[in-house]
């Protein structure tokens, strides 16, 4: 694609990123088939390449962003499908990254849509803020009915119970009985410690009883995901450094990290990018790419260590879920179905398995109406599976795909590690008491 940037703007680092990207794309539109909102809408506004030619357009005429440009940027959903299609290795994760910090930086939203985004940035990155959010929700499920409809969303995302914080999520040092064969740092999280647990705890178990020191650092905390989706570059930038730091300190008090732990692939893909986020900062370049050089899924270190201890307890028929940031944010397709096989669990993966399920960070909150179509056509491709359980490994997906199921018969949706941990002699998940 041909750019138009004069020597001044090129001269900026990020339009230099962003001319660099846009000059790959050769207007092929085969991106066009595998992107979830112009398979919903046929707009091609809504596909990846109409979102590049507004992207190109808004940084050559370097003014402030319009609502056009807003509009069809926030219903993207980040999902990546079409970086796997593209045929020209386009960069089109940086490319709306940096629009999206454009429209951040000099868009004036309206007030109701900054509020929203000002509350999601402010309670979601913070476990015992969220958690006090979760009961005000729950509390406010009888008014349903007489909310706008993102609000709604937010409450019907409440889980029915929530649990206490988990011990394994305070900071400290999980040994193991022998030699270590690892030594990792995982991520506890933000919003998953709190809607789901049972997720670390597992992780955790399941390292432990395969040979690894577990430390959980003392300082780490949310990814910065949230809120760099969101545009807001400067606090995804302090929720790298702050992480970064802790994973440095615990280095320096424990010994040598081999790997940084994430379970949740929607956090992995962001901490895989802390190297290049901060790439223009010479005092945080290079540890940042330090970090992002040894982050694992904790799908790939468990290949690495191989399961080991496996019961034979009778598996249930299974499906397994591919978020978008495993399959294209990381490029982790074959990791997790292999273990859950390898585990003696029988392997199902629905229609569509490409197609994003509307989660997508904070994409079921702000774009309800599209993440609800998309959640109904993942659920209606697992259902014709006739399978027992769903096994995911982002809890995004985890929750948004739980939330369409609905019924008693129901396949139960569960993280890949909870799965894992319990074949291989950790507690059965209740939700598998019925089975
Ligand atoms: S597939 Fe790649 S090269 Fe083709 S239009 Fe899409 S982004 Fe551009
Ligand atoms: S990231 Fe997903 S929703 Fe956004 S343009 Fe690419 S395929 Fe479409």
């Amino acid at each position: 694609m041909q750019t138009n940037f004069s020597i001044a703007q090129l001269a900026d680092p990020n339009v230099s990123a962003v001319n660099d990207i846009l000059r790959k794309c050769v207007h092929c539109g085969f991106c066009t088939a595998t992107c979830p909102t112009y398979v919903l809408k046929g707009d091609e506004l809504d596909s990846p390449r109409g979102r590049i030619y507004l992207m190109k357009q808004a940084f050559e005429d370097g003014t402030g962003a319009t609502a056009k440009l807003a509009k069809h940027l926030d219903r993207c959903l980040s999902c990546l499908s079409c970086m796997t299609t593209c045929p020209a290795s386009v960069d089109y994760m940086h490319l709306v990254d940096m629009g999206r910090t454009h429209v951040a930086d000099t868009y004036d939203r309206p007030w109701h849509d900054k509020g929203l985004r000002w509350v999601l940035a402010k309670v979601l990155p913070y476990p015992s803020v969220f958690r006090l959010a979760l009961i005000g929700a729950w509390m406010g499920k009888p008014f349903r009915k007489l909310m706008p409809s993102r609000l709604r969303a937010m409450i019907d995302l409440a889980p029915s119970s929530i649990a206490g914080p988990s011990d394994v999520d305070r900071p400290q040092v999980v040994k193991t009985d022998a030699e270590p064969r690892m030594r990792v740092a995982m991520l506890s999280g933000c919003a998953q410690q709190v809607l789901r647990p049972s997720i670390n705890e597992a992780t955790v178990r399941l390292l432990k009883r395969l040979g690894c020191e577990v430390i959980i650092a003392d300082g780490a905390g949310c990814c910065g995901a949230l809120v760099h989706h969101m545009g807001l570059e400067h606090e995804g930038h302090e929720a790298a450094k702050k992480n970064i730091t802790a994973w440095e300190n615990a280095e320096t008090k424990y010994g040598k990290i081999d790997a940084v732990v994430i379970n949740a692939s929607g956090c992995g893909t962001t901490v895989k990018d802390y190297g290049w986020m901060l790439r223009n900062d010479d005092a945080w370049a290079e540890r940042a790419a330090n970090v992002s050089n040894k982050t694992k899924d904790i799908t790939e270190v468990l290949t690495t260590l191989g399961l080991s201890g496996l019961t034979d307890t009778l598996r249930p028929k299974l499906a397994y879920h591919s978020a978008c940031s495993m399959q294209h944010g990381q490029k982790l397709k074959t990791e997790p179905v292999e273990l859950l096989k390898a585990a003696g669990f029988d392997v199902s993966q629905p229609a569509e398995s490409h197609l994003c399920c509307g989660s997508a960070g904070t994409y079921n909150i702000m774009q309800p109406e599209w993440a609800s179509e998309l959640r109904d056509r993942k659920v209606k491709n697992i259902r014709d599976l006739g399978v027992n359980v769903v096994a995911t490994g982002n809890i995004g997906c985890l929750t948004q795909i739980a939330n369409g199921m609905g019924g008693d018969d129901a396949p139960v949706v569960l993280h890949t590690v909870e799965l894992l941990d319990w074949v291989c002699g950790g507690p059965k998940p209740k939700e598998l008491d019925r089975y």
